[in-house]
């Protein structure tokens, strides 16, 4: 049997366990979310597409911006209530990607995209979570801006978490799309893969979204048999992550491969082929003697294979 290798204290995975009070009763209190907005420690996320806006405070950024603050860095396109954190009340705002160009010279600013700060640790982790809810809920805004039953422009209500079409008069929901990724696995072995736009060392989970009519577990089988030819049986729930990218859900999933022999869907993928438990181990500590990689601790792809790396097949239960 292959020795355990120590992989130390388990890192955290990025956008999750949210200190995110959502007080949903006061997205329909009008009163309420005008005094939140008032609040002397009312606080704001500013995000333009896919940048995020942060204070150059020395290492680590601040992402709060005061409402006031919020207002001179350009006109909002929404601003959507998050929830309270310790009780002060947290917005997202939602600036046209176009007017954060002026910003991008600004000394005192910092604007750069959410991977990179999630991982380069620009801000404290406990912002990560109201970052992500902030992204994904502004970019369903920017992508619903008209009724897809009738085509009439539709009005933002609740705080952010609805649009109205007065026109057809539906209401419409923030969405997040359910993706599997998942980590197919036979005795000591597992697959991952490679997809072009990854950095040229690394390799991750394979991953797609679920389909309409479909369970987790088709799901997780269908890609593993398109993406990499290998038939799966029991497939086993391992965790989630908010991936607001633009506003998905990563529902992370240990396969029971059935077949070995790999034929890669080279539309999806680069390559895709079978790892150790040890190669995989060396990969996780970036230690690997031609540079291979997992992707980094933030990504529940990492916590998947460093799961199997502890506790091998025992991840099927
Ligand atoms: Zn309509």
């Amino acid at each position: 049997m292959a020795p355990r290798p120590d992989l130390g204290p388990p890192p955290r995975l990025g956008y999750v366990a949210s200190a995110i009070d959502r007080a949903v009763a006061c997205r329909t209190d009008d009163a309420a979310l005008k005094k939140f907005a008032e609040h002397p420690r009312a606080g704001c996320y500013v995000i333009g597409g896919e940048l995020v806006v942060l204070k150059n405070s020395g290492e680590r950024s601040d992402p709060i911006f005061s409402p006031a603050e919020a207002g001179k860095l350009g006109t909002a396109r929404e601003k959507v209530f998050l929830g309270l954190m310790d009780e002060a009340p947290r917005f997202g705002v939602g600036l046209d990607p176009q007017a954060i160009e002026p910003l991008q010279g600004r000394k005192d600013l910092k604007i750069t995209d959410l991977r990179t700060i999630a991982v380069q640790g620009l801000v404290g982790a406990e912002h990560l979570p109201p970052i992500a809810e902030a992204k994904a809920l502004l970019g369903w805004h920017a992508r619903h801006r008209f009724c897809p039953n009738c085509g009439a422009p539709t009005q933002p209500m609740c705080g952010g978490w609805r649009r109205d079409c007065p026109s057809c008069e539906v209401e419409h929901f923030p969405r997040t799309d359910p993706v599997v990724i998942m980590l197919a696995i036979a005795g000591e072995r597992g697959v991952l893969g490679r997809s072009r736009r990854f950095a040229p060392t690394m390799w991750s989970c394979l991953a797609g979204f679920a389909e309409p009519g479909e369970t987790i577990e088709e799901a997780v089988r269908r890609e593993v048999l398109e993406e990499a030819g290998i038939a799966c049986g029991r497939v086993k729930y391992f965790a989630s992550q908010p991936w607001p990218f633009p506003s998905s859900l990563m529902i992370g999933c240990i396969a029971e491969a059935l077949s070995q022999t790999i034929v890669v869907d080279l539309e999806e993928l680069e390559d895709a082929r079978w790892f150790d438990r040890e190669e995989l181990a060396l990969m996780l500590a970036r230690k690997h003697p031609q540079g291979l990689t997992t992707p980094p601790p933030v990504a529940i792809a990492h916590h998947i294979i460093r799961s199997f790396v502890a506790d091998g097949g025992n991840v099927l239960g």
